[in-house]
């Protein structure tokens, strides 16, 4: 039988790949992902680590433990990864903030720079996000109203930092005034099964129901052995396009090339706080997206701080998290309108997670660090500036979930890098015909802290520039 050979396949189905997918097939082009959806564990032998997932990916035990296994990683136990086998993958859980200005980190020429800044600036416009954008030349703004002592903040600059509203990840809100509490969270939430609702009826998408465990090349295609659990199938392809979120890609890309020395994952530790309001805040969502963000304005050392006002999903968290806590769970309600956390997200000079192939497998780990000294210093600043501008009571907690425990994997296969682990302007893996990296392992997140919208953009150029070749 002649083999099928299809012109193009994209691998995941996270926001990176269904935003490639839009802009490749909005001519009517046929585009077939390859991603896995099944919650059944797809082996007995998993190990039973990734006890305490985020709030958001409450229940998702397996489709995190299918995702080391079918990609083949090992996890040591100081480095806390994560990432999620299933449609969607971590874009089902984002925190739903993105930045609402973009940098240029990695000296990304000019004219690609403001074509990733143009599909930023349509996709926030067609799906109606909410935020505001600006920059010289382009104005969105669809505000949202955050506490008065909070929207000062953002007139009066403290002397060290700039205080910023972020865009929030919901879309298509008819009524939407500026009240969050009318968001309707599971409808409107920008994640990709929502997304894939507003596409599936206008573009001709095939999904392969399984993972890829391996990419070679034969003759002038790409051989993709696929899995899921009780199948194994090759696809053919001309072009690949990977979109498996940075770890995934990065392992499929290295194991490609035979790649065998150390990588480096960049990242943005993270410090998790809680401060204690003078004033109630007042939201009802059950997953209140940060509202508010303190961001350095050191151009050496650029970390940032979020504002999340406390919220239903995460007492339960807590409270399933530590269940000795149960009996006291009405403290924990009665005190949330006086709760805000905040992650700290540091400079990606502080990045230490690194992957590197170990036999047959990968090895996920990370190195001595005196991270938590930094985070002292910083986590000091901040709490100085919120208890100076009167917001908060002059105490507060911190802790260090580890390194990985801040989901943002990026800058392994970076543009205008050297060697065969970078991408071209185009984002086509250099030395490599038809093979393209449209997720966040393509850039530098030094500056912007929240990635994912800066992803999709550059997905949506990726994708608008193979349509047309
Ligand atoms: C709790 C949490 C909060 C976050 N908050 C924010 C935030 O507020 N703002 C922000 O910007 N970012 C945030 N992030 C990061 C954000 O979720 C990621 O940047 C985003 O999901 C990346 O999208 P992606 O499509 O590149 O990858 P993913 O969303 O990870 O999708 C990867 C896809 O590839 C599939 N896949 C993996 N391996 C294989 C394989 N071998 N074969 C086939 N398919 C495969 C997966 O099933 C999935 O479909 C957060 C992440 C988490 C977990």
């Amino acid at each position: 039988m002649k083999k099928q050979v299809l012109d193009l396949a994209i691998i995941g189905s996270g926001l990176s790949a269904l935003n490639f997918a839009d802009e490749y097939s909005k001519n009517g082009k046929k585009i077939n992902i390859i991603s896995y959806k099944d919650e059944k564990p797809l082996t007995k032998n998993n190990n039973g680590k990734f006890k305490y997932l985020p709030t958001q990916m409450r229940g998702k035990t397996n489709n995190v433990k299918n995702y080391f296994y079918g990609n083949n990683l090992v996890i040591e136990d100081d480095c806390k990864v994560l990432g999620s086998l299933d449609f969607g993958g971590l874009s089902n859980y984002w925190g739903l903030q993105l930045d609402g200005y973009i940098n240029n980190d990695q000296n990304i020429n000019k004219k690609i720079f403001s074509s990733i800044e143009k599909h930023f600036f349509k996709f926030l416009k067609k799906y109606n996000l909410i935020g505001s954008y600006l920059n010289d030349k382009f104005i969105y703004k669809k505000d949202f109203i955050i506490p008065n002592e909070f929207e000062r903040l953002i007139k009066n600059k403290g002397s060290n930092f700039n205080c910023k509203k972020p865009m929030l990840g919901f879309f298509n809100q008819s009524k939407f005034k500026g009240e969050l509490n009318i968001v309707n969270e599971s409808k409107n939430k920008l994640n990709s099964e929502n997304f894939f609702k507003t596409i599936k009826n206008k573009r001709q998408i095939i999904f392969h129901n399984y993972y890829v465990s391996n990419i070679s090349k034969e003759k002038d295609c790409f051989k993709l052995q696929c899995k899921n659990k009780n199948k194994e199938k090759k696809i053919f392809a001309k072009k690949l396009v990977l979109a498996s979120g940075t770890i995934a890609t990065t392992k499929l890309v290295a194991d490609y090339l035979n790649y065998g020395k150390e990588i480096k994952i960049k990242h943005h530790p993270r410090l998790l706080s809680v401060f204690f309001s003078k004033k109630i805040i007042k939201f009802k969502l059950n997953f209140t997206p940060s509202i508010f963000q303190i961001i350095s304005n050191s151009n050496k050392d650029c970390y940032s701080a979020d504002i999340r006002p406390g919220n239903k999903l995460i007492t339960e968290s807590i409270v399933e998290a530590f269940p000795f806590l149960k009996p006291i769970k009405f403290i924990f309600n009665l005190l949330r309108h006086r709760t805000i956390f905040s992650n700290i997200l540091l400079d990606t000079k502080y990045s230490n997670i690194f992957l590197r192939k170990n036999g047959q497998k990968f090895r996920l780990y990370c190195k001595q660090s005196d991270v938590k000294n930094i985070f002292k210093k910083k986590i000091k600043n901040i709490f100085k500036f919120l208890f100076k501008k009167k917001i908060i009571f002059p105490f507060y907690y911190s802790i260090f979930p580890g390194f990985g425990a801040d989901y943002h994997y990026f800058g392994s296969i970076p543009f205008n890098g050297k060697g065969r682990l970078s991408v071209d302007k185009y984002c086509r893996l250099k030395g490599s015909k038809n093979i393209y990296v449209v997720d966040s392992s393509v850039f530098n997140f030094k500056t912007n802290k929240y990635p994912l919208g800066i992803t999709i953009a550059n997905a949506r150029r990726i994708g608008e520039h193979l349509a047309k070749i």
